[in-house]
């Protein structure tokens, strides 16, 4: 029973922090910890589709550097995908390396190298 209680536990708070899947946040705490995150912010993580349909008319209107999906088709709505801040070039290739070294999909790979899903 107190086993079952700590669960539950774990999912809300999961979802309470980041609205992440619990897969992708477990992976992306491993993540932050290499060495090549150290300056790293979490920049987006869950989206509504409402947010996501507004980031999608930046884009289209060029007020944004990085592509964002059509509402509806980004993983970030189902909480599958996060962005980090803060790294250089050279840092998110490292950790789009190491990423993709265990099973998730980097960005990096379509334009979009802060991006990391799962
Ligand atoms: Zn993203």
């Amino acid at each position: 029973m107190t086993h079952r209680r700590r669960a539950v536990y774990h999912r809300v708070r999961h979802t309470a922090v980041h609205g992440l899947t619990p897969a992708l946040d477990s992976l992306m705490q491993r993540l932050l910890l290499e060495p090549a995150a150290a300056s790293a912010r979490i920049t987006s993580t869950f989206r509504t589709r409402r947010q996501q349909a507004k980031l999608y008319r930046r884009y289209l209107a060029g007020m944004s550097p990085y592509p964002a999906a059509p509402p509806g088709s980004s993983l970030h709505e189902q909480g599958r995908a996060f962005d980090l801040g803060g790294l250089s070039s050279q840092e998110l290739q490292t950790l789009g390396q190491t990423w993709e070294g265990w099973g998730g999909r980097w960005g990096g790979r379509f334009g979009d190298p802060i991006h990391f899903e799962l």
